[in-house]
């Protein structure tokens, strides 16, 4: 829980508050562009400086001087289990159960596929996948996809409107009929529309009582709030690595799976490089008995490097405290829009509760996009999503309280002006 703040929020109060947080000297480790307030770190963070040096480094001495020895010498074999040590460390996974590859996509394929086999092992007549109605699009397409390879006697897809609360997934999965037919729940943690926080204990915990394998997907949760996936006794998950950990654009994804599976697991992109003992060149392949198993070809290193770096950011810092930050950076800024008489058209979809909220805020509004635009082109960089939502990320590491000030008042002054009802903003771009 954040102290509640004064009725009224002002200028004044924010640079109070920058005073007195202990995360403000963390920006000075970033690169951040002049005049320019960064409200998107939850689709890709900002570059740390360690990760612009770092992979200088590899450019300028690992690739081009030491060349095809940097596999040993700099330890590019060894990246994919000391990335996903670091990100144990940050989601709550003790050592040996995170490893660092490939696309979030692709992460899921291989859990979803491993969680559908272990069904079938162990004689489960399960055949569903559970999910969110509003998920992430890829997560629910990687289950078509996998669907249309099993056939859809053996793998369907079934969704549940949750939008307002856990308690849709809670009845589903008490529906008795419904949970012996499942096989996989497959959530994500925070909605990426709305920023709606899931209870992963709960409803991990009620889901494996019916005997249900519990995948979750921690794109929008995984470097932004304190996970424990071990003590909530989570079966796999996934993340990315380019959004709250700052990894870099494209930086690989990684994979988390209990120790209590490793030794029963197939997953089916059974690569080289998750061969117990790749360099022997078999004709056959054997799995890696641990994390590696997971690993599929040759890991892109610069990229994974980048991350590398860019994780040591989070070395001293301590996820509680980033998590209190976070909201209230975000309470402020709602607080800042309700004392806007102009900004009353914009409704908050996210929860206000703060247990029930990740690290953004999205606002409905019919104009959203343009709205966007616009915020763009003044230095505040949000992001839309269809149909009609203004999503801002609040990144603790980065942010400053008197930039909710700043974003808001230049939020204020597009609406009051009518700014975004040019033409110019409604112009549609590839990526929104
Ligand atoms: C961002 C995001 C992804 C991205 O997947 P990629 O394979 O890295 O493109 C997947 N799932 C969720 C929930 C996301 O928010």
């Amino acid at each position: 829980m954040t102290n509640p703040s004064p009725a009224q929020i002002n200028l004044k109060y924010l640079q109070q508050l920058d005073q007195q947080d202990p995360l403000a000297k963390k920006r000075d480790e970033f690169i951040l562009p002049e005049n320019t307030v960064y409200l998107d770190g939850n689709s890709l963070g900002a570059m740390p400086k360690v990760a612009a040096e770092r992979s200088q480094h590899v450019l300028s001495q690992q690739w081009s001087q030491d060349l095809i020895k940097s596999w040993n010498s700099h330890g590019w074999i060894d990246l994919p289990a000391k990335v996903g040590e670091k990100i144990a460390q940050l989601t709550g996974a003790a050592a040996g159960q995170v490893i660092c590859c490939d696309s979030t996509s692709v992460n899921l394929f291989k859990v979803l596929s491993s969680a559908m086999l272990l069904q079938q092992a162990n004689n489960a007549e399960r055949t569903v996948v559970l999910s969110q109605a509003g998920n992430f699009p890829t997560d629910l397409y990687m289950v078509e996809g996998l669907a249309s390879l099993l056939g859809k006697q053996n793998c369907s897809l079934k969704l549940i409107d949750d939008s307002d609360n856990d308690l849709a997934l809670e009845q589903a999965i008490a529906d008795p009929e419904l949970a012996a037919m499942t096989a996989v729940l497959m959530l994500t943690q925070v909605d990426f529309r709305s920023g709606r926080l899931l209870n992963m204990h709960r409803l991990t915990a009620l889901a494996q009582a019916k005997g249900i394998i519990v995948i979750w997907d921690l794109a929008h949760s995984a470097g932004a709030l304190p996970i424990a996936l071990d003590a909530c006794n989570v079966d796999f998950a996934v993340g990315c690595g380019y959004k709250y950990f700052n990894g870099g654009p494209g930086a690989p994804a990684f994979i988390y799976a209990a120790q209590r599976h490793h030794h029963k697991l197939l997953q089916p992109l059974t690569g080289w490089m998750g061969h117990k003992s790749p360099f022997t060149f078999d004709k056959h392949y054997q799995k890696a008995q641990g994390i590696e198993q997971f690993l599929t070809g040759t890991p892109a290193i610069i990229s994974m490097s980048a991350l590398d770096a860019a994780l040591d950011v989070f070395n001293d810092v301590d996820m509680t405290l980033l998590r209190q930050k976070s909201l209230q950076l975000s309470n402020c800024f709602h607080q800042l829009v309700q004392q806007h008489e102009c900004l009353q058209s914009l409704q908050l979809l996210t929860p206000a509760n703060e247990a029930e909220r990740g690290s953004q805020l999205a606002y409905q509004h019919e104009d959203a996009y343009a709205l966007c635009q616009a915020l763009i082109k003044q230095g505040v960089i949000a992001d839309f999503r269809a149909p009609n939502i203004l999503r801002l990320g609040f990144t603790p590491l980065y942010l400053r309280f008197i930039d909710m000030w700043t974003s808001v008042e230049v939020l204020a002054d597009i609406v009051r002006s009518k700014e975004y009802i040019k033409a110019e903003y409604k112009l549609k771009h590839k990526v929104t």
